[in-house]
């Protein structure tokens, strides 16, 4: 019994410890509270701005320093407009799509989409490339949408999964078919940097919808990308 408890116990641990680092994510949602867009950006900013202010005090710098004082402020306005400027649906790329009017019927390959989003785990980059395909049925989208979309989602505390699943599900509703894939190679920062300072290691996720499922089919699109990891 107490071996049952013990057992118990350590593979809780293990699963917290995967949670915490292996950057596990369950669920395809952004998690969002209701109440996410209450402030303006404007509001967010100057609330933000306090509480750089508060982190770097509480480190210990003087923040009447010239090259320090602009800090806070600069920060706050880069979380809110850039780097997760796309968890505010205002930001969603606009979906507009075309007739097919080619009959091209074949895969479409978007390569090499580059990707900068935010570890949600530790805040520090992911950098890296996203290779995105679709098969039309008969509507297709202007080629920048795809990296669009790509920014969007990126624009976030992500998980590199929850982005590839972002992705291709966004995709999937403008194109309104299941064939589209998305494979992402990426390097995280909180890897590289610290932890595990592993320099050379990157994450490649995938995603494969409707005919991208059928191994000649994945076999294609893989044969297209032949993965660059040179960045
Ligand atoms: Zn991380």
């Amino acid at each position: 019994m107490e071996d049952a408890m013990k057992f118990d116990r350590l593979l809780n641990d293990a699963l917290e410890d995967i949670n915490d680092d292996d950057h596990v994510g369950g669920n395809i949602n952004t998690p969002l509270r209701d109440d996410a867009f209450e402030q303006s950006d404007a509001e967010k900013i100057k609330s933000i701005e306090k509480d750089v202010i508060r982190i770097l005090e509480t480190l210990g710098m003087d923040l009447t320093d010239d090259s320090l004082k602009g800090t806070p402020k600069r920060v706050a306005k880069m979380f809110v407009n850039e780097l997760f400027s796309g968890l505010h649906p205002d930001n969603k790329p606009s979906a507009s799509t075309f007739d097919n009017k080619y009959k091209y019927g074949e895969m479409l390959v978007e390569k090499n989409i580059t990707v900068y989003s935010t570890c949600e785990h530790h805040l520090l980059p992911i950098v890296g490339k996203a290779h995105v395909a679709y098969i039309s049925n008969g509507t297709v989208v202007g080629l920048s949408k795809m990296n669009r979309l790509v920014d969007y989602f990126s624009k976030r505390p992500q998980v590199q999964e929850r982005l590839t699943l972002q992705v291709v599900k966004a995709l999937q509703e403008v194109l309104n078919t299941d064939d589209v894939a998305c494979v992402i190679d990426a390097k995280h920062l909180c890897v590289n940097a610290r932890g595990i300072r592993d320099i050379d290691s990157s994450t490649v996720t995938s995603e494969f919808g409707g005919a991208f499922k059928n191994p000649d089919v994945k076999k294609e699109f893989l044969g297209y990308l032949k993965l660059d990891t040179s960045f």
